[in-house]
């Protein structure tokens, strides 16, 4: 089990996550933060008093969401992020790699101080102007789907910022508000510096914490399910038993077919 610390200034202040196993791996079909919301629910382990519950996880914001899928990915494949980049000068492809537990660390919201806010009860913050707002969670992301930017920017600002600080001000200010709602809960997407070790040229590569671990499992579908022949075939187990154990366990009996049938899978 995984125990990990919500910076929720309310509600839960940590969750429990379980190992993933082949049933969520299966039902991942996309890389939407709806995807994300499910991988996460059906990940958590209830069982706990005070932790936070299966069907919660929507409720989150972005950087305490993120917490949980880098969890989920440290824990099935390790810190490492790998990539492999063509090289907009030379056409070379080339290997990036990075720490994730390195990255976050420095994506880590600052102080309220250096952010120009004041945390107020029930989480609401206060800006230096007056301006209260909530930070928006899965639910307001959700229902921003399918709207241009300026769309969901507006729709975002309106479910999130209190009524008393609406006014005409308020338009004034939005980008403000939105910028300082991004800075106390980041999304781990942003562009990574990488260089062409054949040329020198120097790029952008866009990593997208969500995209890349969703994208992570279900470019596995295929190994799945070989391990599931592998399994059913030598043990005659059901599908969903299969399905149900844990992937670092399924994976271990699946290599000792592997070595007893003398091959690869
Ligand atoms: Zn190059």
């Amino acid at each position: 089990m995984n125990q990990i610390r919500l910076s929720n200034t309310h509600g839960p202040e940590w969750v429990t996550l379980r190992e993933i196993t082949g049933i969520e791996e299966q039902a991942v079909a996309n890389t939407s933060t709806l995807d994300a919301i499910q991988l996460l629910d059906a990940l958590i382990v209830s069982d706990y008093e005070g932790g936070l519950r299966q069907g919660e996880v929507v409720n989150l914001t972005p950087w305490d969401r993120e917490q949980l899928l880098a969890a989920v990915y440290m824990r099935t494949y390790g810190v490492r992020i790998e990539s492999t980049i063509k090289c907009h000068q030379c056409a070379e492809n080339f290997d990036m790699d990075f720490e994730l537990d390195r990255l976050l660390e420095s994506l880590r919201p600052g102080s309220y101080d250096a952010l120009g806010v004041t945390g107020e009860a029930n989480g609401i913050y206060r800006l230096g102007d007056g301006i209260t707002f909530r930070l928006p969670t899965g639910e307001d992301e959700c229902a921003v789907i399918g709207l241009t930017p300026e769309e969901a920017k507006a729709v975002l600002l309106e479910r999130c910022v209190q009524s008393d600080s609406k006014s005409d001000e308020l338009s004034k200010y939005s980008d403000i508000v939105q910028n300082t709602m991004e800075a106390l809960s980041p999304l781990v997407a942003l562009e990574l510096d990488a260089q062409c070790p054949e040329c020198g040229h120097d790029q952008s590569v866009y990593f997208d914490l969500q995209h890349y671990l969703l994208t992570t499992i279900q470019a596995e579908r295929k190994r799945l399910m070989q391990e599931i022949h592998a399994l059913a075939s030598n043990y005659g187990w059901s599908l969903s038993e299969i399905l149900g154990l844990p992937r670092s366990q399924r994976k271990i009996l699946a290599g000792l077919v592997e070595v007893d049938e003398g091959g690869g899978l």
